[in-house]
């Protein structure tokens, strides 16, 4: 006999659905609702993509709606996307760029491409509203603190953009009324991703200061070239008292663990 929780209501759909889970072990009732329609999963986690952008030349901003399953994320966690290429499933982990706020199951990726790579490269080429991607849940602890500390400093590169940016639309949704500094490197002014979002935050959050630097141009950015200790003092003179999130390829990770441990 089926039973459920006190605090489940047994709603005819829910033991008509629990029934069926059982008796479509051991493929589980999944493996059939997905050949209707890949959405309608109830155990494992879809996205749709609803929308698709191409911000820069070589990356893919993918809107998705995710499916019941998926019960939301915390600001830099990753998730891990599937997607079947040529018959063989392939996963790989990006990090969600929209608010941990963000109303309704609304999953917003950007893919960079690696001219090299497979999965970025695919998604790329062949991401297309209606398309349908395997979710997981989110990892990782690359986290906000529950308790916001009163400064902030964000520093990313590339596409690194990605999870920093989450935590920033967080804030703001969150109205946080600290210092806030984001300190974004591109190659060009071509490279940077969520441009006019990033001066939309900087608006937005009360202490809010959005600093870009070029590493490949001479002019057009408040920062110019690789980064550098006084990138620091010049944007967030407060650097070392603030609490510092960062993420990025490894040359500027390396730099600027190397400029915080000179600072101790
Ligand atoms: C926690 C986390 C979060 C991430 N978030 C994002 C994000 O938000 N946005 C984003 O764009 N990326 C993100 N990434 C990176 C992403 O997961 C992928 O690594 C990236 O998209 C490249 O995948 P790919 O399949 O295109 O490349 P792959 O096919 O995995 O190849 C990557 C590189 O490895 C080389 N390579 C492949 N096979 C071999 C081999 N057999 N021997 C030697 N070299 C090989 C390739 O030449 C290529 O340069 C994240 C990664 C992690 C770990």
């Amino acid at each position: 006999m089926t039973t459920f929780l006190p605090d489940e209501p047994a709603s005819p759909t829910r033991r008509v659905a629990a029934l069926a889970e059982r008796l479509l072990t051991p493929h589980g009732i999944d493996r059939y609702l997905e050949l209707v329609d890949p959405m309608l999963v109830r155990n494992e986690i879809r996205g749709e993509v609803k929308r698709v952008r191409r911000q820069t030349a070589d990356t893919v901003t993918l809107t998705l709606w995710t499916s019941k399953a998926w019960q939301g994320f915390r600001a830099g966690q990753y998730v891990r996307v599937s997607v079947d290429i040529d018959g063989v499933r392939r996963t790989r982990c990006y990090s969600p760029a929209n608010s941990q706020h963000a109303a309704g199951r609304t999953l917003e990726l950007t893919v960079k491409v690696d001219p090299k790579g497979l999965v970025s490269r695919y998604l790329y080429e062949n991401a297309h509203a209606g398309m349908v991607l395997g979710i997981s849940n989110p990892g990782g602890e690359f986290l906000l603190d529950e308790r916001r500390p009163e400064r902030l400093l964000f520093i990313s590169g590339g596409s690194g953009v990605t999870p920093v940016l989450s935590m920033l639309r967080t804030l703001s949704h969150e109205g946080y009324p600290g210092d806030v500094v984001f300190l974004h490197y591109a190659n060009t002014a071509d490279d940077v991703l969520y441009r006019s979002d990033l001066a939309a935050l900087a608006d937005e959050l009360p202490g809010g200061r959005v600093a870009l630097g070029y590493t490949h141009a001479d002019s057009g950015a408040d920062l110019h070239g690789f980064f550098t200790p006084e990138h620091l003092d010049e944007v967030a003179p407060w650097w070392r008292d603030a609490q510092t999130y960062l993420c990025g390829p490894p040359g500027l990770m390396d730099s600027v663990r190397d400029a915080y441990t000179e600072a101790e």
